[in-house]
């Protein structure tokens, strides 16, 4: 590289102007009102755009069972 190229402090930092990020987009599920992100998934309810996807309370039934045997195992 040349001297003459190189970028003066201002013309960094121009640069670097643009590469502040962004919090997360949140919108509210339809179904049950609780925030989400954009285009993926309520994982209150396991609906994306009224479309039921994943069974949350199967997944808690199962969550709470491994639970309880973990508990079991370490009494
Ligand atoms: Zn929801």
């Amino acid at each position: 590289m040349v001297n003459r190229m190189r970028a003066t402090r201002a013309h960094r930092d121009n640069r670097r102007s643009h590469h502040a990020l962004q919090a997360n987009r949140l919108s509210k599920c339809k179904d049950c009102g609780t925030l989400h992100l954009r285009h993926r998934l309520c994982l209150n309810c396991g609906k994306y755009r009224g479309r039921m996807l994943i069974d949350v309370k199967e997944i808690i039934a199962k969550k709470e069972k491994r639970t309880k045997e973990r508990e079991k195992v370490a009494h």
